[in-house]
């Protein structure tokens, strides 16, 4: 069965990596969870999707320079006066959940890596008791590297539409081969029954991202991706199920 992923909490339900959203998702019928997350001045660890809180909150400035309590301070907009959490927190939800976390390691505003960041967050998820329930994304090759110096658990690496435009499959299966990462998530709209099959004879994981349309969602069914994410899980909850015969998983 295709897994959906609440991506950001469902951003297009609950707002942007919301409070509301993690714990609505925490109750659905769904698979994973996917955040992203960032540093803090501090070294606080804050789920949060951009690397400053310019877009998505009544607030500016990058959280890397930022203290939590500043972080904390901002009200994140269409989440009912949420503020932004914690990965400490959000594992405090997820704790009796039966929903999975698939963790997106971010690069700050600049585009590079955080500096020592992927240890920090394993060791966190661990201390939690969520690391062996983790899934890990990144769009940075060095990020995907670093994990797997850090952890043994399964990381994947989200291609974009221009990587995938500008390498072709061929040279993106080749550089996942190279890194040993065993599963590549393209957006949906990039997503056909020819790169599926390529990445999968490959001996590759395949699955998509931002199937945030019903004809979107739709189409990852058909394809029958291992994994989708979607700012509308309530939406892909309620077509999987229709096309299972009404069966919610
Ligand atoms: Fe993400």
């Amino acid at each position: 069965m295709t897994r959906i992923a609440s991506h950001r909490g469902g951003t297009l339900e609950f707002g942007d990596s919301t409070p509301a959203g993690f714990t609505a998702t925490a109750r659905m019928a769904l698979e994973e969870v996917e955040f992203d997350v960032h540093p803090t001045a501090d070294g606080a660890i804050v789920v949060h999707h951009d690397p400053t809180l310019d877009a998505t909150t009544d607030t500016t400035g990058a959280i890397i320079d930022m203290t939590l309590k500043e972080v904390k301070a901002a009200t994140i907009r269409y989440s009912a006066a949420g503020h932004p959490m914690t990965l400490e927190e959000l594992c405090v939800i997820y704790e009796d959940s039966a929903v999975d976390f698939r963790c997106e390691i971010k690069p700050n505003a600049d585009g590079f890596a955080y500096d020592g960041f992927v240890e920090r967050v394993v060791a966190t998820l661990d201390r939690c008791s969520m690391l062996q329930r983790t899934t890990f994304s990144s769009f940075l090759i060095p990020s995907l590297d670093e994990l797997q110096r850090a952890s043994t658990r399964p990381r994947l690496w989200l291609v974009s539409p221009p990587v995938l435009r500008q390498l072709g499959s061929d040279a993106v299966i080749e550089t996942a081969i190279t890194h040993e990462i065993p599963e590549i998530g393209v957006h949906i709209d990039t997503a056909d029954r020819e790169v599926m099959s390529k990445i999968q004879h490959a001996g590759l994981h395949f699955g998509c991202w931002a199937a945030h349309t019903r004809m979107q969602i739709n189409k990852a069914l058909d394809l029958e991706v291992k994994v989708f994410t979607t700012d509308r899980p309530t939406l892909a909850i309620a077509v999987r199920a229709d096309r299972n015969g009404g069966l919610s998983s």
